[in-house]
């Protein structure tokens, strides 16, 4: 756990969040400011700063993201019609520096994002 870090302090419970799933290795929870009907995100509960920090050691972890947010899109009703976002760095638009999934769906999604 990094201190000081929003998404760290959600993971070990010392921040309140709405969870909809979790395991060992991960949390997906409700964004606080949605941008789609549904809007989730998923989080290691180990602290990676993005997408970027990830190895090949952390293949197995990388893909039960994955397939959570395939799992949570079904429970929330949008399987089928979602979209999985992994902002990478702050050019990106990252503003949370701890690597989550955004899964959006709900409504009807633009192309190309902006
Ligand atoms: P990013 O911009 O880094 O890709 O996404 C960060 C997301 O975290 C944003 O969509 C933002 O609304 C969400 N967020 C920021 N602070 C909190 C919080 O305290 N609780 C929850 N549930 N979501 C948060
Ligand atoms: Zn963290």
């Amino acid at each position: 756990m990094l201190e000081d870090c929003l998404f760290c302090k959600i993971a070990s419970g010392d921040m309140p969040a709405r969870i909809v799933a979790e395991s060992d290795r991960w949390l997906a929870f409700r964004d606080i400011d949605p941008k789609a009907p549904v809007h989730v995100l998923i989080i290691p509960r180990e602290h990676f700063e993005s997408l970027d920090e990830l190895e090949e050691g952390h293949r197995s972890l990388a893909g039960e993201l994955l397939l959570a947010a395939q799992r949570v899109a079904e429970s929330e009703g949008i399987g089928g019609g979602y979209r999985l976002v992994a902002n990478t760095g702050a050019d990106a638009g990252q503003t949370v520096f701890h690597l989550h999934l955004h899964v959006l769906g709900g409504r009807a999604m633009r192309w190309p994002p902006g």
